[in-house]
């Protein structure tokens, strides 16, 4: 389980290794998502396949399409809040 930061506002630049693990929400036509910046390699997914349960824990597992990039867990997007 890797627990996912807030973003901090403002979003601020992704490529800087400080947003590295971090999530910010996304209005979707489906709902609720979240934008995500893997902890390993910092590419921005977007979650818009996966559920986000009421306490923030993502189903299934993620894993990152980065190339060289291995992560690939349960995470848990911290302050999540959406409904
Ligand atoms: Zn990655």
């Amino acid at each position: 389980m890797t627990t996912i930061r807030k973003r901090p506002q403002p979003n601020g630049a992704l490529h800087n290794a400080a947003m590295r693990g971090t999530w910010k929400a996304l209005r979707t036509s489906r709902g609720m998502s979240a934008t995500l910046v893997c902890p390993g390699c910092g590419l921005v997914g977007l979650l818009d396949e996966h559920e986000i349960a009421a306490d923030g824990t993502v189903r299934p597992l993620v894993q990152c399409p980065g190339a060289g990039c291995s992560f690939h867990d349960t995470v848990r997007l911290d302050g999540w809040s959406a409904a």
